[in-house]
């Protein structure tokens, strides 16, 4: 696995340094890195804007509170204005101690990425103490500011649920297997899946993400980031992720999308463990079709709606090599298919409910060695 452990000063020029940059174009990591990490990383072709703290400054009425617009797990969200164009601006918090890798991650990975599924990453800032990051601005919030609240997901009908659901499977089939290097997001989820003017869908958030080389299929960390319930239990468990954790998180997300239920229960779902095992059963028991959400099934074609929680109940199948790859998803999700293999059980959590009770308790006390995001419903 290429390690991305570049020091984000070399990236972020103090601007007095770097006069040139203000208000210019220049290649990403133009200089000051090691040749080596210049073969990997460097984007030839790419121009990439860093924009000054004084220009961010102005864009967000000096970090005004009332530019915020969320609030994620290594800081604010603020709304503004650069050059005549509506942006997120992420401002990492300066107290956060582990969030420096993650944004240097996440400046180089998405610099170099280009999809219409994912978000796009407009410029960055790294003057001062601050880090920031400049995106697109997407109207529509994130997937599951629409997805857990029925006053908003009643005005979507299933056609476009159904064009989400497909867009979010072509994202992470780049992530995974059309970009240059296989990108595993390890934290996918309704969060980070936000919705443009047009409710396209476009995959945020990649700070958690590693790049593979080509022969590699799966690596070991001691560091498990990511959010409880989404998290593939040999992820969860043992810190072992692969390309086939990310198909986990996106069952998990299929299944939330067509049963309108979180990932941890709720009323439907008392008496299961998880979502997963409660649909796998209503599977079983050839009840599918009370799986959906009440807030589609006025628009929803059943055809579609069972090829989905098939689909989701494969990619969340507990062994990894029984899960399909997002290849097949999206050739299943875009043209059908009859001759899907029956799904297995899914990782059932409840089995382990108590260890991983304990796991996370552990993980609480014990400094960065593990780290868990846990985010309810935004
Ligand atoms: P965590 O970091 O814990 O995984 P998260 O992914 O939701 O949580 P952020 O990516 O920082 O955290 O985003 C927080 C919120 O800010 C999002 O849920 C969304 O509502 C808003 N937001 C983030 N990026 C944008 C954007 N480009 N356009 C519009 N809103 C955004």
């Amino acid at each position: 696995m290429h390690s991305l452990g570049l020091d984000i000063q070399t990236l972020m020029q103090p601007e007095g340094k770097n006069k040139k940059w203000r208000n210019g174009k220049k290649k990403i990591l133009d200089g000051s890195l090691s040749d080596e990490a210049m073969e990997e990383n460097t984007p030839h072709d790419q121009e990439f804007p860093f924009v000054s703290l004084e220009e961010i400054a102005l864009a967000t009425d000096n970090f005004s509170e009332t530019c915020v617009i969320g609030q994620g797990g290594f800081g604010k969200v603020y709304k503004g204005m650069l050059g005549g164009q509506e942006v997120a601006v992420k401002r990492l918090s300066r107290d956060s101690q582990q969030g420096t890798k993650e944004f240097s991650n996440e400046v180089i990975l998405i610099a170099k990425l280009q999809h219409r599924n994912l978000v796009r990453l407009l410029g960055c800032c790294g003057e001062r103490d601050e880090k920031l990051l400049i995106y697109e601005y997407l109207p529509n919030k994130s997937l599951d500011a629409t997805l857990f609240d029925d006053s908003k997901k009643m005005l979507l009908d299933w056609a476009t649920w159904f064009s989400i659901i497909k867009g979010v499977a072509r994202g992470l089939l780049y992530l995974h297997e059309d970009s240059r290097f296989t990108i595993i997001h390890r934290d996918l989820k309704a969060g980070n899946v936000l919705l443009d003017a047009d409710m396209k869908p476009k995959i945020a958030d990649f700070g958690m993400a590693r790049i593979f080389n080509d022969n590699q299929q799966n690596a070991n960390t001691q560091r498990v980031v990511g959010t409880y319930g989404y998290m593939a239990p040999e992820y969860a468990m043992e810190g072992v992720f692969s390309t086939k954790s990310d198909v986990y998180s996106f069952g998990v997300l299929l299944l939330e999308v067509v049963t309108g239920i979180r990932r941890n229960c709720n009323s439907r779902t008392v008496g299961f463990p998880s979502l997963t095992v409660y649909s796998w059963n209503m599977w079983k028991e050839e009840k599918t079709e009370k799986l959906p959400d009440s807030c589609i099934m006025d628009t929803c074609s059943s055809g579609e709606v069972l090829l989905c929680v098939h689909v989701a109940l494969l990619c969340v199948q507990e062994n990894p090599d029984d899960r399909p790859l997002m290849s097949s998803v999206v050739f299943i999700l875009e043209n059908g298919s009859t001759t899907l293999p029956a799904p297995k059980r899914p990782a059932y959590f409840a089995r382990q409910s108590a260890e991983m009770e304990q796991i996370r308790n552990d993980i609480e006390t014990s400094a960065n060695s593990f780290t868990l995001t846990e985010v309810e419903g935004r």
